[in-house]
């Protein structure tokens, strides 16, 4: 788990909810929406060796009402979160992409732009 991938975690997901703010967004009962949480095992759980404890992986817990299958999701690692929540920005944005015939952020096609704007951005 390094800091860059942390970032790229919170990239994605303060994004995807501002997108989704912009042309949903309904806050109601949503209070706790976006909370991420690393937790790290004690110290019998991480191994019982110095080593094993400093470079034990973190399990990532992510609250979302909004996205993916549950209200909190559980993850082994960081890159699993990752890997989630880039699908959820995907399923996300078919959805718009049904909804709107041009990307409503920039007005280009769905699948005619790259990082131009944060739903290109979230479709990569
Ligand atoms: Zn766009």
């Amino acid at each position: 788990m390094t800091l860059t991938e942390i970032q790229q975690l919170r990239d994605v997901l303060g994004k995807l909810h501002s997108v989704w703010s912009r042309y949903d967004g309904d806050w109601h009962h949503k209070r706790a929406e976006g909370v991420v949480e690393f937790h790290y095992p004690n110290w019998f759980e991480s191994g019982g060796t110095y080593e094993k404890y400093v470079t034990v992986e973190p399990t990532v817990g992510i609250y979302s009402y909004i996205f993916g299958e549950s209200r909190w999701h559980e993850f082994d690692s960081l890159s699993d979160a990752i890997v989630a929540v880039k699908r959820w920005a995907k399923e996300y944005c078919s959805l718009l992409q049904e909804d709107y015939n041009l990307c409503p952020e920039c007005g280009r096609e769905f699948n005619n732009h790259t990082e131009v704007c944060m739903v290109g951005e979230l479709m990569r």
